[in-house]
């Protein structure tokens, strides 16, 4: 059976610290779900490399990388897995983390991949999320969450730029999910969306199976 042209997917959107890293790592560790953080590709790039180097110099500020660059080094990234087998996108779910995160972006990425379904993590409190960033520069070493101006670009981001990606998918597809809670709950939350999605692209592969 061949893969399927546009790669089914769920989509983890939420703005900054809301956990979309860490509940993608735990639904990545589950069968039938392959995670792909934009965010984690970037930071294992080379930063002495020209690529890493110009990367490097928008998520430093905040900033998002260009979005062809961008797509370009996630589309290339998801191949890389697909020839290694370690996604295996008629049995896997793509689980996205960090893309589409512009408008652009989502015309960009839509020949390739049928989001299923959204994870709309939510979170009112900034300042609990930004206490979760501080906690995460240190544990992570990462620069982008070190620094108080940086972090507010990010928001700002987030609310001006990010934030209508989620008016392109209909509504029906959409589970807004509070991102505040530990993180067992939260995944509690996201599995009770995410499981019927699962069983019916089970269903799916096993039919065209036969
Ligand atoms: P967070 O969601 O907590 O901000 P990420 O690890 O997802 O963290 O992203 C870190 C940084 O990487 C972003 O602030 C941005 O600079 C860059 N980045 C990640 N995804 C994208 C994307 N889709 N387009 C452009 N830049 C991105």
């Amino acid at each position: 059976m061949a893969s399927p042209k546009r790669y089914r997917s769920i989509l983890l959107f939420g703005p900054p610290g809301s956990g979309k890293g860490t509940q993608g790592k735990i639904l990545g560790s589950v069968p039938g779900f392959f995670h792909l953080s934009v965010g984690d590709v970037f930071r294992s790039i080379d930063i002495g490399s020209q690529a890493g180097q110009l990367i490097y110099q928008y998520t430093s500020n905040g900033q998002l990388v260009p979005d062809e660059l961008t797509v370009q080094i996630w589309k290339n990234t998801l191949d890389a897995y697909v020839a290694l087998s370690t996604y295996k996108p008629r049995e896997d779910l793509l689980v996205l983390d960090g893309i589409p995160r512009n408008l652009a972006q989502t015309e960009l990425v839509k020949d390739h991949i049928d989001i299923l379904q959204v994870i709309n993590l939510s979170c009112d409190d900034e300042e609990d999320m930004i206490r979760r960033m501080r906690r995460r520069a240190i544990r992570e070493n990462r620069a982008d969450d070190a620094n108080e101006e940086v972090i507010r670009n990010r928001f700002e981001v987030f609310r001006n730029i990010s934030k209508p990606v989620l008016e392109c998918y209909p509504e029906e597809i959409i589970s807004t999910v509070e991102a505040k809670g530990s993180p067992a709950e939260v995944l509690r939350k996201i599995l009770t969306a995410v499981i019927p999605i699962q069983n019916k692209h089970f269903q799916t592969v096993r039919e065209l199976v036969g």
